[in-house]
Order: C-alpha cells, then sequence, then structure tokens
C-alpha cells in the first residue's frame, strides 16, 4: 500500500488540493470528537498552507445505531463524494473506524484510513493492516504516580474495572504493572461487581483513598456501559477521590490521570495524514500522554494545585473575577480611577479655594486694620478734644471738691455732688477709649454676629459727633423702623459708615453751604436694612459714580483712593451692597444695604 501512498502525495500536490474527509461519530457537539476533529483540522491546514480541502462528516451512530440508517447514511456520502473523492478519510474513534472500514469501497474508494482512538480499537475491530492509526496507550502506573502526587497523604488505594474481556484484560495488566507501586498501600482490587456495588462501595471508602478506575464496559450483572458513564455514577457519591487513565472521564467526575487529551490525538492522527499526503510511509503511532487534572474535583477534595506533577494540564479552572470579567473590571478601574481623579482635583481645587478663600479674608482683615489705622489718624483729633471735656471736667471738679473741703465746715452733700460728677466724666471718658478701642482692635477672624443698624448707626453718630462739631458740621439722623438686624462683623460695617462719613464731612470741607450730615435708615420692601449717608457739599462729578469705589482713586492730596474700595469689599462680604449718587440739593449720597438677617424678620 505504500504506492498508493505516493499516489496521494507527490501527483495531488502538484495537480490539486489533497481531499481530505473528517469523521465524526456523533453529532459535532460532543466536546471529545470535536476537539480532536478541531486539531486535525488546525494541524492540516497548518502543515498544507491552507491547500487542502477538508469535509466533515458527522454520522450520528450513537443515537441512530440501526442497520440502516448507517446503509442509508453510507450511500447518501457514496453519491455526495461520487465526484470528490476524498484522499485521506480521518476516523475519529472506534464507531467511525468500523463504519469507513466497512464502507470503504463505496465510499472512498482507494483513500487511505487513518483512524485515532484508542489501542483498544485495533484489536477489537481487527482492523485491516492498511488502515493506520494514532492510538492511545493504556498507561496505569502514571495514572497511580499522578494520584500519589496529588493525595500524597493516601494509604489505601481501590483499583477498579468491569467484567467484560476488555475490561478483565485491563485489570489483570494493571495487576501486574501495580505490582510494585501497590505495596506502598493497603490495595484492594474491586471486580466482578454490579454497577450499584461499585457506587456503594465508593460511598463508604476512607478519605485516605485513592481509586483507581480502569474500564467498565460490563458490569457482574452483564449490563453494558459506556465506560465513562460508569465512572460518572461512582465518582458521584464516592467518598475519596477517583483517579482514571482516560482523558473522557475528567469530564465526568476524575480528578484526572495520565491521558491523551483529544487534541493530542488529534494532532498525531494530523501528522499521520500529512505524512500519507506526502507520499511517506506511515505506521501506527502513540499519541503523547499528559498528566491532566480538573481544577473543580482538586477543589472538591481539598486537593492542593502545588501537588501537581510538573508540566500537568489543569482543567476547568474557574477563571479569576479579573479573568472572567476583564473587560467589566478594566471599564470599572477606569471609572474609578477617572472618578479617583476627578475626587483628587475636586479636593485640590477646593482646597485651593478654601486656601485663596482664607488668603482673601487675610488680606481683607489686614487692609481693614490698615484703614482703622487711617480712619483712627482722621478722628484723632476730635477723639483728643471728646476725651479733654470729661477729663477737664474731672479736673475743675476735684479742684472745686479740694476747695470745699478746706472750708472749716465741708458741705458734704456737695462733695458727694462734686464726686458723682467725678463718676460720671470718668465714665464718658472710658466710653470714648472703649469706643476706640473697639475700634482700632485688630481682628484675626471674621466675627459674625446679629446686631441692629438703628444701634450701631447712632453708636457711630457718638463717635463722629464730636469731629462734626470740630468741622462746624450738623449732624442729623432718621431711624426707619424699631430694628434693623444685619448679621455680618459690626466693627466692619461700623467702619464702613465712619468712612463714608468722614469723606462726606472732607466733602464739604470747603462749601460756603450749610454744613449738613445726614445718616437715614430705612426698611426696604425686599426686606433689605438700608443707610444713606448724605452731605451738602458738591457731590460727585457726574461719571465717577463707580470710579470713585475703584482702589488708589482719590481727589485729596493726602488720601489713600482705598477708604470706599474697601468700604464695598466689607459690604460685599456680607452679602450687601454699596452705591453712591447725588442728592436733590447736589451733595452727594452713600446707600448701604444688607439683607435683613434671617431669624429676625419672622
Ligand atoms: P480717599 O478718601 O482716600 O480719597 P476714598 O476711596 O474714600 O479715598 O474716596 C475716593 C474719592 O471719592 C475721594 O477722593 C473723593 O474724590 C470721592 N468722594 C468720596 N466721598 C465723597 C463725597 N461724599 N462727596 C464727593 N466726593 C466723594
Amino acid at each position: 500500500m505504500t504506492g498508493h501512498a505516493t499516489a496521494v502525495g507527490e501527483n495531488l500536490i502538484g495537480g490539486r488540493a489533497p481531499r481530505v474527509l473528517i469523521l465524526y461519530p456523533n453529532d459535532e457537539r460532543l466536546a471529545a470528537n470535536a476537539g480532536a476533529g478541531a486539531a486535525v483540522r488546525t494541524q492540516l491546514l497548518k502543515g498544507t498552507g491552507g491547500k487542502i480541502e477538508l469535509f466533515s462528516e458527522f454520522l450520528d451512530l450513537s443515537r441512530f445505531p440501526e442497520e440502516e440508517y448507517i446503509e442509508r447514511m453510507a450511500q447518501f456520502l457514496a453519491i455526495k463524494y461520487a465526484d470528490r473523492r476524498p484522499d485521506v478519510v480521518v476516523a475519529l474513534g472506534e464507531q467511525s473506524a468500523k463504519f469507513i472500514v466497512e464502507h470503504r469501497a463505496a465510499l472512498a474508494g482507494n483513500a487511505r484510513i487513518i483512524v485515532a482512538g484508542f489501542r483498544s480499537t485495533r484489536g477489537k475491530m481487527d482492523l485491516p493492516p492498511d488502515v493506520i492509526g494514532a492510538f492511545s496507550e493504556f498507561d496505569i502506573i502514571k495514572t497511580a504516580e499522578f494520584a500519589r502526587h496529588l493525595h500524597p497523604n493516601a494509604e489505601r488505594l481501590f483499583i477498579l474495572g468491569g467484567s467484560s474481556e476488555f475490561d478483565r484484560w485491563g485489570m489483570e495488566t494493571a495487576k501486574t504493572d501495580l505490582a510494585e507501586f501497590s505495596k506502598n498501600y493497603v490495595t484492594t482490587y474491586l471486580e466482578d461487581l454490579t454497577i450499584e456495588e461499585f457506587v456503594a462501595k465508593a460511598a463508604t471508602l476512607p478519605s485516605d483513598s485513592i481509586v483507581l478506575a480502569l474500564t467498565i464496559f460490563k458490569d457482574r450483572n452483564g449490563r453494558n456501559f459506556l465506560p465513562h458513564e460508569a465512572v460518572k455514577q461512582i465518582a458521584a457519591t464516592a467518598t475519596a477521590p477517583v483517579f482514571g487513565p482516560y482523558s473522557i472521564y475528567i469530564e465526568y467526575g476524575s480528578v484526572g490521570g495520565n491521558v491523551v487529551t483529544f487534541e493530542a490525538l488529534g494532532n498525531t492522527a494530523a501528522d499521520l495524514v500529512l505524512d500519507a499526503i506526502h507520499g511517506k510511509p506511515i505506521k501506527d503511532v502513540q499519541a503523547p500522554r499528559f498528566d491532566v487534572a480538573d481544577a473543580r474535583q482538586l477543589k472538591r477534595w481539598g486537593l492542593s494545585e502545588e501537588n501537581l506533577p510538573p508540566g500537568a494540564v489543569l482543567m476547568f479552572r474557574q477563571p479569576s473575577f479579573l479573568e472572567q470579567h476583564w473587560l467589566v473590571a478594566i471599564i470599572a478601574f477606569a471609572v474609578i480611577a477617572g472618578q479617583t481623579t476627578a475626587i483628587i482635583l475636586l479636593l485640590l481645587e477646593r482646597r485651593r479655594r478654601r486656601t485663596a478663600e482664607l488668603e482673601a479674608r487675610h488680606r481683607l482683615l489686614e487692609v481693614v486694620h490698615l484703614n482703622q489705622s487711617a480712619m483712627a489718624g482722621a478722628l484723632s483729633a476730635s477723639i483728643a478734644h471728646e476725651l479733654n471735656q470729661p477729663l477737664g471736667a474731672i479736673r475743675s471738679n476735684a479742684e472745686a471738691a479740694a476747695v470745699v473741703m478746706k472750708s472749716a465746715c465741708p458741705d458734704l452733700k456737695l462733695i458727694e455732688q462734686i464726686l458723682a460728677d467725678i463718676r460720671d466724666d470718668d465714665q464718658r471718658a472710658h466710653d470714648i477709649i472703649s469706643r476706640m478701642r473697639g475700634l482700632l482692635k485688630k481682628r484675626s477672624e471674621i466675627e459674625w454676629q446679629e446686631f441692629d443698624l438703628n444701634e450701631l448707626t447712632a453708636t457711630a453718630i457718638k463717635i463722629l459727633k464730636g469731629e462734626a462739631a470740630r468741622r462746624g458740621i450738623e449732624v442729623s439722623s432718621k431711624r426707619g423702623g424699631d430694628r434693623l438686624p444685619v448679621r455680618a462683623d459690626k466693627i466692619h460695617v461700623q467702619q464702613v459708615i465712619l468712612n463714608i462719613a468722614i469723606n462726606a464731612m472732607d466733602a464739604m470741607a470747603k462749601t460756603g453751604k450749610e454744613r449738613k450730615l445726614t445718616l437715614e435708615t430705612r426698611l426696604t420692601k425686599d426686606a433689605k436694612a438700608v443707610l444713606s449717608i448724605s452731605d451738602s457739599g458738591d457731590g460727585i462729578p457726574e461719571g465717577k459714580f463707580a470710579t470713585i469705589f475703584e482702589p488708589f482713586y482719590t481727589t485729596k492730596s493726602s488720601g489713600t483712593g482705598l477708604g470706599l474700595s474697601i468700604a464695598r469689599t466689607i459690604v460685599e462680604t456680607y452679602g450687601g451692597s454699596i452705591m453712591a449718587c447725588n442728592g436733590r440739593d447736589g451733595g452727594a449720597v452713600f446707600r448701604v444695604m444688607f439683607p435683613l438677617a434671617q431669624t429676625e424678620t419672622t
């Protein structure tokens, strides 16, 4: 048959692409066939650079084992492939092998047949010698060693096998092969049992046991099984881990073993196909074996992944959350990172704003204090004058008292009166000083407080009175309403009033008209407390109503131009507003407006 192989090889590659038909015994969803078939296809496409025609047929023989169906299927395929006879047929598993061997004449003509399956297939089916196979060997020792690796503390070994001829052959082989290995364990061979007995026995094993499942094609009662189905029943309720030398067991409850994977089997078969296509001689080969474990079973039995022999393949490992949901995780991470960045930026911004606010407040307090000093300077002459009055009175009263005391019969009532006057004058002096001290006090923080704008205006008038008198100015006031509660720093607002009033007095310095300073408060309909300060000076030049509030704008030789700018900053700090205009009689009018304090409005 080597001549045949040569014909398939060079001739085909020269003329047309080789045709390979892959026969699957079941439908396409069976993992075992699909895995091997996919490996064959991939390997063939790779090995021929895509210059190959691949055909697949899913025979579905397990579900349709009837002779008639099989015959009709063969006839149908013979017609289907009449003009495209395959050069090579790859039969996956025993059933496909049997099918093609029986129908090769009608279906495949001279095609080369390559089988992928277990070694037992060849023996059982008595395949013709020109049917070559990629087979998997039965090797129980490697599986036993694999089990020992994973379950190092086990003390007992149970080997179970069925009652078919093949099962018995397997069991005999195992006994010989495991003669040495089993010496380390209390070993029991479980054979000649019914499936129920196998299941019951496995369900009572001590946990320090290793179960090696060989094949169970038949039980003692003669019931037929697919070995993996029997293993499935046994492993389901077993109380010790079950190992087996067949990869298919892994999907049915076995922890694993030294097995041929479907992929390895497929690859090996594909290598044979490629050799056949290229006209090389081929013979049966053994597919490579691997230690394969089922991660789910390791977990079930508490066996550590770390005890897997080097190079072992771990199947059905649950992907970690990250592996499973990597896209979601990346998006979530990006969102969280984005949010974190945004939060950090917002915090930084908040801090920056807070720092800026603190700095601004600090600067405000600084300039306000500077302005306080300037104002105190402006008022110092009148304050000194004001203080002089009570001090002078005290002095004259003291002198008068001394005179009375020197008399032969001092009038004690008179002395009592004089002392009372001295106390009153002292109180006046004290009041003047404490008003000034309050005005000059440097603040490190704004003191929010609720106060009555009417009362504050009255205090301001007391402070100004002396200076106004000195300058020949008549001060008058009008109260709007009983109380005008405002929330702000009282001293700052008083400073605003004094600033505007001193400016007003300055503005009347050269006027020939009667000098009048009026402070008038009122409550507006929209709940605002308003203080108007008007004078009888020449007023503000047209077009300068806004300019006068700008820093450093001054028309005075010794002015700083800061008074009104500071006044506006203060008023706005407390949510108020300030504006200037000229009154009907030509003098300037300054209006300071504050929102009425909420608590007092009801
Ligand atoms: P300064 O008093 O140091 O000049 P201000 O900011 O307090 O600084 O005032 C700015 C300017 O506004 C004054 O120089 C003056 O020209 C003008 N001004 C302020 N008040 C009045 C007023 N009552 N009448 C006319 N002009 C005024």
